[in-house]
């Protein structure tokens, strides 16, 4: 299929065009048209299945249909969790708004928001906004709700994870009871399907590729080691390895801090990221990964949830996390666009209970290995949870990268 059956302007078509887009996503194919029919949109969809062109092409569509002579309203709401998503989401706004007469600009705490105010007064069509910032502003009269048409809610089960519920009621509240809704989340919770209900009208269910099929590109494999030996494990892997641009997942800020630090002090060069650090030193880091000045980005869920990081190599689950889908989300870092990647899991003997559920979820047996030098006090079997193989790897991790293998799916 072509952008060009979708029904939109010219105008976006260029500017879709000027991206290097050729072909719309499954999730634009199948929600671009019910949005510019006007219909609630309830989205399931996680980060780089290009969501974001999916709401942010047909609102630009419907928003520059209409023109305002005199100051503009805020026309088009989107809320996200954080900071980096919002900025990445005004990102493609702008991208793609290129050649309409529509204008755009993002709200976010952590820094100064005089700018944020001046910029309000010049009148915006499309306000993407984090929950918090978004009120503080309303409450000091610096903008207003009422004229509001489309209300996207980006990542909504991690809006609810960083208890933004009510925050999300109360901007509920502000705004005209008659206006559009798309609703977009990786999860579907109970909270999730609550939530929804009670802002849907009629939605229309729109669904990327099942979420495991994310992980199925990826290779997959869990390293059985002692929790004392993860850091000179993570070195290992990384430097024999010779990775060059590698996402390291932990499950505190603190732990990502120490670890950013060891790996500084081993001559890797690391930056930590997460809620405790200010927005300019998230945004250095993030762009100096990108751009590959930095070699590993070590991160809690929170902060790496949404980031558009393309085409990474190498994810490590330093530590596993609790709640099986923030694995399925850390992993679908890698391996993305056909490119091939691998998540590689530090399993210590606290986390061998969290592999039933990772594993349950993907419905897959995840390869375990051990790395010679590293043998572990403990067994999978011991921890009573392994249902795969635990072999003993007799490669060397820096000839590893060939032997890598796929998980196999179970009957
Ligand atoms: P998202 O899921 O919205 O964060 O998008 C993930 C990445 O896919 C971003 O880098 C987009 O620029 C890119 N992208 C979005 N739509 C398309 C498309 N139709 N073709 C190629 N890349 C796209």
């Amino acid at each position: 299929m072509s952008f060009d059956l979708l029904g939109l302007s010219d105008a976006l078509l260029k500017a879709i065009d000027k991206k290097g887009y050729t072909t719309p996503s499954p999730i634009q194919e199948k929600a671009i048209p019910p949005i510019l029919d006007k219909k609630d949109v309830l989205a399931s969809a996680q980060t780089g299945t290009g969501k974001t062109a999916g709401f942010t092409l047909p609102i630009l569509e419907l928003l520059s249909q209409k023109h305002y002579d005199r100051r503009r309203p805020i026309r088009a709401l989107i809320l996200t969790p954080t900071r980096e998503l919002a900025a990445q989401i005004l990102d493609n706004v702008k991208a793609y708004s290129e050649f309409v007469d529509i204008r755009s600009m993002v709200i976010f705490g952590g820094v100064n928001a005089t700018p944020q105010i001046r910029g309000l007064r010049n009148g915006v069509d499309i306000l993407v906004a984090t929950p918090g910032r978004l009120l503080d502003l309303h409450e000091q009269k610096a903008l207003s709700l009422g004229k509001v048409e489309v209300l996207v809610l980006d990542e909504a089960d991690r809006m609810l994870d960083m208890g933004f519920k009510r925050d999300i009621n109360k901007i509920l509240a502000l705004l005209p009871t008659k206006r559009q809704n798309l609703l977009f989340s990786a999860t579907f919770s109970k909270e999730i399907k609550k939530l929804a209900h009670g802002i849907l009208n009629n939605p229309i269910a729109v669904e990327a590729a099942p979420e495991n099929t994310t992980a199925e590109k990826v290779n997959q494999k869990m390293y059985r080691v002692d929790k004392a030996k993860k850091t000179e494990v993570a070195i290992k892997l990384i430097s024999e390895g010779n990775w060059k641009q590698v996402l390291i997942f932990t499950r505190t800020k603190h732990g990502a801090n120490r670890l950013s630090e060891k790996l500084v002090k081993n001559g890797i060069t690391s930056a930590a990221i997460h809620g405790n650090k200010s927005q300019g030193a998230r945004t250095k880091a993030l762009s100096g990964f990108k751009q590959n000045k930095i070699r590993v980005l070590v991160a809690t869920d929170i902060a790496a949830r949404g980031l558009d990081i393309p085409l990474l190599p190498h994810v490590i689950n330093y530590e596993l996390p609790n709640i099986s889908e923030d694995y399925v989300h850390r992993i679908g870092r890698t391996g993305r666009a056909g490119a091939s990647g691998e998540a590689i899991s530090l399993v210590s003997e606290e986390e061998v209970s969290y592999v039933r559920g990772i594993e349950k979820l993907l419905g897959l047996t995840i390869e375990k290995e051990v790395i010679d030098g590293y043998e572990p006090s403990f067994s999978f079997n011991n921890a009573a949870t392994n249902q795969g193989s635990d072999k003993r790897s007799t490669q060397k991790p820096k000839r590893s990268n060939r032997n890598y293998s796929r998980g196999r799916r179970r009957k």
